[in-house]
């Protein structure tokens, strides 16, 4: 079976871990986490960095650091992961939605200002698969209402918009390094911003809002959402080889898009002039003409031995949010039509080119 996605490895993870173990600093207080902090910070162009236990946490934190109001609106795609809304529902806030473009699969930026009200407090755009939300909009449209904006990171580390890192744009972004992200800690996330305000509270939301000066007394509440040093440890070795995983991801797209093109009925990836997409993932569309759903085109890939994962399900499908009152009878025709019509093919860095080539090939016979 060629995997979907896969980490890679060298002796430096299993080195630094190693140093962990003895120097006994397991826990969140050792020194790989500032470590962390400090070189994923500084790679993507940003002053603070706050390691957490993962992406949904930090999305969490961010809402918690703005202070989030109930019934406050925060503006997102419906085509996104779950995270990005719960994180606003637990705040006891109400996500809005807009539809994805249907080139970039981000949300479109045109949609956002109608849904702006008196209670909106934040846009929160999530860079999808590797590509960009045109941000410049974004910015705009915050700085007319006075919004924060959080970018949702956790897919485009390396990504860059008009020459800037993906998350170093909004106020807060946020980062996940799950097991499938283009760096790793196994399970982890961050939390980066400019304003040093933030920042701090961020530290204190991450750590149950100990107060430094007296300990056990608390006067806000906080989550335990700390990383340990063995995750940071190996956050530390992934980072040293973080522009070649870049330059790994954007090679087998490369192959990919050139194997693939001329195909019918397959929409692939894009790169707008003002991006640089990492490709997370290399996601496919199938033309909803041909007859074929992402499901069925799933079934014989992997009869071939080839993984994939569906797209994303939009927001307003959802049946948890339904059963809260939320989204009924919203449609995002977009949204819908990619999430039932959209796969993403092997794309992990251990992948092979005889691999890619096996895919395409196996991708031409059946779609022709
Ligand atoms: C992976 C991901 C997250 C969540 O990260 P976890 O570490 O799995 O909690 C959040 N947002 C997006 C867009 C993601 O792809």
């Amino acid at each position: 079976m060629i995997p979907v996605n896969e980490p890679l490895f060298s002796n430096r993870e299993k080195e630094l871990l190693c140093e962990c173990i003895d120097s006994g600093y397991i826990s969140s207080e050792g020194p790989f986490v500032r470590q962390f902090e400090e070189t994923f910070a500084s790679y993507t162009g940003v002053k603070h960095g706050v390691a957490v236990c993962n992406g949904t946490a930090a999305l969490d934190t961010a809402i918690a650091v703005i202070n989030l109001k109930a019934g406050e609106e925060v503006i997102m795609p419906s085509f996104t992961i779950i995270s990005c809304a719960m994180a606003v529902v637990r705040h006891s806030g109400i996500p809005v939605l807009v539809d994805a473009e249907p080139e970039t699969w981000c949300m479109d930026v045109n949609h956002v200002e109608a849904r702006i009200t008196p209670r909106t407090r934040a846009i929160m755009p999530v860079h999808m698969y590797g590509h960009p939300v045109d941000m410049d909009p974004i910015m705009a449209i915050a700085g007319k209402y006075n919004l924060y904006v959080i970018e949702d990171a956790a897919e485009v580390h390396g990504a860059e918009y008009r020459g800037r890192k993906c998350g170093s744009i909004g106020q807060i972004s946020c980062f996940s390094f799950y097991a499938n992200k283009i760096i790793t800690t196994g399970e982890g996330g961050m939390v980066l911003t400019d304003d040093d305000n933030i920042a701090e509270r961020a530290r204190a939301y991450r750590n149950l809002c100990f107060r430094p000066e007296k300990r056990f007394y608390h006067t806000e509440p906080g989550q335990n959402y700390r990383m340990t040093n063995l995750q940071a440890a190996v956050g530390v070795a992934q980072m040293e080889r973080i522009d070649e995983f870049v330059e790994i991801k954007r090679h087998n797209a490369a192959l990919y898009t050139k194997l693939l093109l001329g195909i019918k009925g397959i929409q692939l990836p894009v790169e707008r002039p003002w991006a640089k997409n990492v490709y997370w993932m290399y996601g496919i569309l199938l033309d909803k003409n041909i007859g074929m759903d992402a499901t069925s085109l799933a079934k014989e890939l992997k009869a071939r031995d080839i993984g994939t994962r569906p797209f994303f399900l939009g927001m307003h499908e959802q049946p948890v949010f339904h059963n809260m009152g939320l989204f009924k009878g919203e449609r995002y025709p977009v949204s819908e039509e990619i999430a039932r019509q959209g796969l993403y093919l092997p794309s992990g860095l251990t992948l092979k080119e005889e691999q890619i080539e096996k895919v395409c090939n196996a991708l031409k016979e059946i779609m022709t």
